[in-house]
C-alpha cells in the first residue's frame, strides 16, 4: 500500500512537471513566434519606397554553377515608390525576402535574355509578390520571345493561383494580380528605347552582345539625376558603352576567361570531353573583369559593380581573383555580393554601399 502511494505521488509529480514543461514550452514558443512575426513585419524595408534616392539591391550575383553563397542573376532597382527586378535567377526571391525587400511594390520584371539562370524564378517572384500584397497585374519586359516565357510560366502556375484564391478568398489575394503581361522590347544596336516612364523613373532597353544567344538586352534606369546601367550577359559590348554613357553606376557581368579556359583544359586531361566542351564554350560570350573596366572607362562611368561572377570562388579569394588584373586607378570596382544595397542620393555624386 505504502509502495503504491509512493508510486502515485511520484506519478503526480511527473505529471505536474510534464504539464509545466509543455505549458512552459508553449509559452516559450508563443513568445518566440510573437517576436519573429514582429521582426518579420517590421523588417520589410518600406522606408526604401519613400526614399528620394535611386537604390539598387543585389539579389543574385552568381551564375548557373552551384554556389551556396550566391543566388543566380538578379538586381533590384528601387525608385519612385516601387521596386523593379532585372532578371530572376534561381534563389533570388529568397535573398530579397530575407533582406526585407518590399516585394508587394513590385512594379515590373525586366528580363535581359532567356538563359535559365536569368528566368528560373519568374513564377516565384510573381507568386511571392502577390502573396506579399501586390494587387495589380505584373508587367514582364524582355526582348522578342518574352511572351513565350511568360505564357509558359503562367501555364505552370495557373493551378497554384486557383488553389490559393479558393482557399484564402479574393479579399486577401487580388485576382487582378494573377495576370502577367509580357512587353517586348527592341534588341537592335544603337541608342536604347525608352520602355517605361513612371514617377520620375525612366527605363531604357538596349542591345548587348551575348551571341550566339540572341536576342539579349541590358537596361538603364534614370531617376532624379542619378543612373544605373545593368549589363545582363554580354561579351564586351560597344553598344552597352554607348548606352551607359554618363551613368553613375555600371553593374556588369564578369567571367575569369583565363581561369575558365584552364578549367576546360583540365577537364579535357581528365577525359571529360563533354564538360571540356561545355565549359570552354562559355568563354566567348562573357566579359572579363578588365574588359568590364574598359567598358566603364569608355562610357565615362566611375564605378563598376561586378555581378554574375563566374566561376564561383569562395570567401576572400573571390575579391582578389576578380580584381587582381585591374588597375585601381582606372575606375572604382566593387565585387558584388548577394544582399548588397547601393544608394545613389538625389543631388549628389555620392554612392553609398551597405
Ligand atoms: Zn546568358
Ligand atoms: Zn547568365
Amino acid at each position: 500500500m505504502k509502495h503504491r502511494s509512493r508510486i502515485a505521488v511520484v506519478s503526480r509529480i511527473g505529471f505536474l512537471l510534464a504539464l509545466f514543461f509543455v505549458v512552459g514550452c508553449d509559452r516559450l514558443v508563443d513568445g518566440m513566434m510573437q517576436r519573429g512575426i514582429k521582426q518579420r513585419t517590421e523588417s520589410v524595408r518600406t522606408d526604401l519606397l519613400e526614399d528620394d534616392a535611386l537604390n539598387v539591391f543585389l539579389c543574385g550575383t552568381g551564375a548557373p554553377l552551384p554556389d551556396a553563397s550566391t543566388a543566380a542573376a538578379c538586381t533590384l532597382v528601387i525608385a519612385g515608390g516601387q521596386i523593379y527586378v532585372v532578371d530572376v535567377g534561381p534563389g533570388s526571391q529568397e535573398v530579397a525576402q530575407i533582406a526585407g525587400m518590399p516585394t508587394a511594390a513590385l512594379g515590373g520584371v525586366f528580363l535581359t535574355h532567356f538563359h535559365s539562370d536569368h528566368i528560373g524564378e519568374l513564377g516565384e517572384w510573381a507568386m511571392q509578390s502577390w502573396v506579399a500584397g501586390r494587387d495589380q497585374p505584373l508587367d514582364v519586359y524582355g526582348p522578342p520571345g518574352v511572351d513565350r516565357v511568360v505564357t509558359g510560366f503562367k501555364q505552370a502556375y495557373r493551378q497554384d493561383d486557383a488553389y490559393r484564391i479558393a482557399h484564402h478568398g479574393t479579399d486577401n489575394l487580388a485576382v487582378a494580380a494573377t495576370e502577367w503581361r509580357p512587353h517586348t522590347v527592341s534588341a537592335v544596336d544603337g541608342p536604347g528605347k525608352t520602355i517605361l516612364e513612371r514617377k520620375g523613373l525612366v527605363v531604357t532597353a538596349f542591345a548587348v552582345d551575348h551571341r550566339p544567344v540572341e536576342p539579349a538586352v541590358g537596361y538603364r534606369f534614370d531617376f532624379k539625376g542619378r543612373s544605373v546601367v545593368i549589363s545582363g550577359d554580354t561579351d564586351q559590348s560597344t553598344n552597352l558603352e554607348l548606352n551607359a554613357r554618363g551613368a553613375d553606376l555600371l553593374i556588369h557581368e564578369v567571367l575569369l576567361k583565363e581561369l575558365v579556359g584552364r578549367m576546360s583544359d583540365v577537364l579535357g586531361e581528365a577525359d571529360q570531353p563533354r564538360l571540356q566542351k561545355l565549359s570552354g564554350d562559355v568563354i566567348d560570350y562573357h566579359t572579363s573583369p578588365s574588359e568590364a573596366v574598359q567598358s566603364a572607362n569608355q562610357a565615362g562611368v566611375d564605378t563598376v559593380v561586378f555581378t554574375h561572377l563566374v566561376p564561383p570562388v569562395p570567401g576572400l579569394l573571390r575579391s582578389w581573383l576578380f580584381t587582381r588584373d585591374i588597375d585601381p586607378e582606372d575606375v572604382a570596382v566593387v565585387v558584388g555580393e548577394d544582399g548588397m544595397l547601393i544608394r545613389l542620393p538625389e543631388g549628389s555624386r555620392e554612392i553609398e554601399i551597405n
